[in-house]
């Protein structure tokens, strides 16, 4: 009798435990981040193992990350509204199929101490640093009725608080495609080889305005979509800007030409998402199996930086074209539009891409090899970007 008991007692125990971590070791889903009382909050549907959270620390910015295994983000608008005094950016994406990463960019002096309110096992606290700019007056002032339209112009403005020693106003240039990828080719010119040339006279132009330049690529090589994002963050640049060509199937091509600026936004027409389509497929043979397309998507929503991608996207278009028409009357302009392009994904700054032409249009080819139409393409994509960084400068010091 006793023996049995004890086999039975056993076995209990061993269901126990078995259901327990069953029930822990489920996804957590992470329904909600908000910011409340200086504190970024995080709600999931369930309890969470607290050791399933990492916390790692990187320089140059100082960023504080989160990684919380066994986890999922309900959708992806989770944490895109996370705008904060306190931080430079804060953002919240589906790192992994598993892993939901938080990003905290931070003064160096933050003494991170996250917590799990008592009783609320779902619940996870980030107290955000105290804030301490000049900037605080007008944020702890109570908000005056003829104020309220200035903070919210003001709230609506990424990298409020810049960390000190990151504003080195880096830009990165993107050159699409190279080594074993062509991109598109039109008339046995390649697009590879043309987005190198405007790149590089773009950076002339970046160069002489007073700009530090990096390009993800100066010679005929590829290079992953991790590795061309990489580069940004690593030189922590403020703007990254992709240069590429488009074309059209072969019975379309003494059609369709022009110039477009894409931002980094969720891609919804169906035209935006066939050329991310194209311009992703050889970016997506290097990113890894694990990477879904949401995944990727989802990585990319970080919140106020679409705002500002577009705002840079508007200026930069209407720029190239007022350049180009000094000599080209006719280039036509297709607008500043928006795209889920992967090579923007992990873009933690105003990022754009720019089709700078048709290779695949006989008439438009043969003007975008010309130095002449690149210095003039170059010229405008520059003076964008000067107009709209000095833009937000000043609503920055406003
Ligand atoms: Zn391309």
């Amino acid at each position: 009798m006793v023996k049995i008991n004890r086999v039975k007692l056993l076995k209990l125990i061993l269901l126990l435990v078995l259901t327990s971590t069953t029930l822990f070791s489920s996804i957590s889903i992470l329904k909600k981040a908000e910011l409340k009382k200086g504190e970024l909050r995080l709600t999931f549907n369930q309890a969470y193992k607290k050791r399933a959270i990492t916390i790692t620390t990187l320089k140059n910015p100082t960023r504080k990350i989160f990684d919380i295994k066994n986890a999922r983000l309900q959708n992806s608008s989770i944490g895109s509204n996370l705008n904060s005094i306190h931080c430079s950016s804060i953002r919240v994406s589906q790192f992994k199929r598993d892993t939901v990463r938080i990003v905290l960019e931070v003064d160096k002096s933050y003494n991170c101490q996250p917590y799990r309110p008592m009783l609320a096992y779902s619940s996870y606290h980030i107290p955000l640093p105290k804030f301490r700019s000049v900037k605080k007056s007008i944020y702890s002032r109570k908000p005056k009725k003829t104020t309220r339209v200035k903070q919210i112009k003001y709230k609506n403005i990424p990298f409020i608080v810049p960390a000190k020693g990151t504003n080195k106003n880096t830009i990165v240039i993107d050159a699409g495609h190279g080594g074993h990828d062509p991109g598109a080719v039109g008339g046995r010119k390649r697009e590879k080889d043309l987005v190198l040339q405007i790149s590089k006279k773009l950076k002339k132009e970046l160069l002489k305005r007073g700009y530090r330049v990096y390009m993800t690529r100066s010679d005929d090589r590829f290079l992953e979509l991790t590795q061309r994002t990489k580069i940004a963050d690593k030189k922590n640049a403020i703007v990254f800007i992709s240069i590429h060509a488009n074309s059209v199937p072969k019975r379309k091509r003494n059609r369709v030409n022009g110039i477009e600026t894409y931002f980094l936004s969720n891609a919804k027409d169906a035209k935006s998402q066939r050329i991310a389509a194209r311009e992703n497929r050889s970016v997506l043979k290097g990113a890894g199996s694990k990477l879904s397309k949401e995944v990727i998507v989802d990585s990319v929503l970080n919140g106020p930086k679409i705002v500002e991608s577009n705002k840079l996207a508007v200026v930069v278009q209407s720029r190239i074209m007022t350049n180009v028409h000094t000599m080209y009357k006719d280039v036509k302009s297709n607008g500043v539009k928006h795209a889920g392009f992967y090579v923007l994904a992990g873009a933690s700054r105003p990022s754009i891409l720019i089709e700078v032409g048709y290779i695949s249009h006989p008439k438009e080819r043969k003007r975008l090899f010309q130095s002449k139409y690149q210095r003039l393409i170059s010229k405008g994509i520059a003076e964008g970007i000067n107009i709209y960084l000095n833009n937000r400068k000043k609503e920055i010091e406003l």
